[in-house]
C-alpha cells in the first residue's frame, strides 16, 4: 500500500475513521487474528468512494459487518478492511398499509432494528432479535433463528455495485434460501435493507423478542469458548462449522485440528 493511496483516502474519509495496522482481534467477535493494513469506517456516501480508490490503486479490500461470522487469520488482512458498522446504522419506521415499513442501513445492528420494531408495536422480526450482527451481514446470509429467516421480512435491499449502479433490489431476486443469498460471493455491498413488517399486540411481540434474544445469547457461551482458543480442546467441529465464513483459516484450522481428532 502506497502513500499516495493513503493519502487518497484521506482526502475521503476523516483521520478519525482511517486506522493503519490495526489488529482485527479488535473489530471480530472471536477476538483473534493478525492485522489489517488499514481499516477504516465509511459512511454511506464515502463508502463507494472508499471502493473505487481501492480498485484504481489495485489495493485489495473486504467488507465487515459486525464481524461475527468471520475468524480473521494470524496473517491478517492485506490491503483495506472496511466496516459498515456505526456510521451506517440509522433506522427509521414509516406507516405502510396497514403495518409499516422499517428501514435500516446495513451497518445496524438486527438487534436494534428488532427491538425498533418491539417498540412500534410491529411484528415479523421477533425470532432475527438476538442474532448477532448487522443488518448487512443478515441480509447476505439471509440469516435466521427460531423458525424466522431475514428472507420473511424483507422487501427489498439497496445493493452497491462497484464501478457501477446503487439499486434497491426486490428480495424476490435476491435467491434467499438457507444461509445464502445472491449476493454471496459476488462485489456487491449491501448498503442497506427494509423490511415489512405487520402491527401486532405489543406484550406478544416482546414476549417472542425477549425469548429469541435470551435463547441466543445464551449460546454466547460459545463466544466465550472461542475465546480461549489458545486450548484447542474447547471449540467443537461443529462450532468450526458455525464459522464457516473463514477469511484465512490455515492457522485456525491447525489449532482446531486436536480438537476435531479428539471428537
Ligand atoms: C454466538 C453467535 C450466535 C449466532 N447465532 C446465529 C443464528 O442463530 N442465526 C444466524 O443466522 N447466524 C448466527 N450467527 C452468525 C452471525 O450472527 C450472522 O452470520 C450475522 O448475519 C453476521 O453479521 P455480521 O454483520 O457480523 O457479518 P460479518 O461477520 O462482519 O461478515 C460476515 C460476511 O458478510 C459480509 N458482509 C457483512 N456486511 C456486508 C454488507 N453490508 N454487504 C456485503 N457483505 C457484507 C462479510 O464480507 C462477510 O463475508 C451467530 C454468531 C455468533 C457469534
Amino acid at each position: 500500500m502506497n502513500q499516495e493511496f493513503i493519502d487518497k483516502i484521506y482526502t475521503i474519509i476523516d483521520s478519525e475513521f482511517v486506522l493503519l495496522n490495526e489488529p482485527m482481534r479488535d473489530h471480530t467477535t472471536f477476538r483473534i487474528g493478525g492485522h489489517a493494513d488499514m481499516l477504516l469506517e465509511p459512511t454511506a456516501k464515502e463508502l463507494p468512494q472508499v471502493i473505487e480508490a481501492c480498485l484504481d490503486e489495485d489495493v485489495p479490500y473486504t467488507i465487515l459487518g459486525n464481524g461475527s461470522n468471520v475468524l480473521v487469520g494470524d496473517k491478517g488482512i492485506r490491503g483495506v478492511a472496511i466496516i459498515i458498522g456505526k456510521r451506517m446504522s440509522a433506522i427509521s419506521v414509516e406507516e405502510d398499509d396497514g403495518g409499516a415499513i422499517v428501514t435500516a442501513e446495513a451497518g445496524a445492528l438486527l438487534s436494534k432494528t428488532a427491538h425498533l420494531a418491539l417498540e412500534n408495536a410491529l411484528t415479523g422480526m421477533e425470532p432475527l432479535a438476538g442474532i448477532p450482527g448487522s443488518v448487512g451481514g443478515a441480509v447476505l446470509m439471509n440469516a435466521g433463528a427460531y423458525g424466522g429467516e431475514v428472507k420473511d421480512v424483507l422487501l427489498d435491499a439497496t445493493i452497491y455495485t462497484p464501478k457501477g449502479a446503487v439499486e434497491a433490489v426486490p428480495a424476490s431476486e435476491l435467491d434467499l434460501s438457507y444461509r445464502h443469498s445472491a449476493v454471496m460471493g459476488t462485489n456487491q455491498v449491501i448498503l442497506g435493507a427494509r423490511f415489512k413488517l405487520q402491527r401486532g399486540d405489543k406484550d406478544a411481540i416482546q414476549a417472542k423478542t425477549l425469548a429469541s434474544a435470551e435463547a441466543i445469547s445464551s449460546r454466547l457461551t460459545f463466544q466465550a469458548q472461542a475465546q480461549r482458543l489458545r486450548d484447542p480442546r474447547v471449540i467443537s467441529p461443529v462450532s468450526l462449522y458455525r464459522m464457516r465464513d473463514c477469511r484465512d483459516t490455515e492457522s485456525a484450522e491447525q489449532r482446531y485440528q486436536p480438537s476435531m481428532q479428539a471428537l
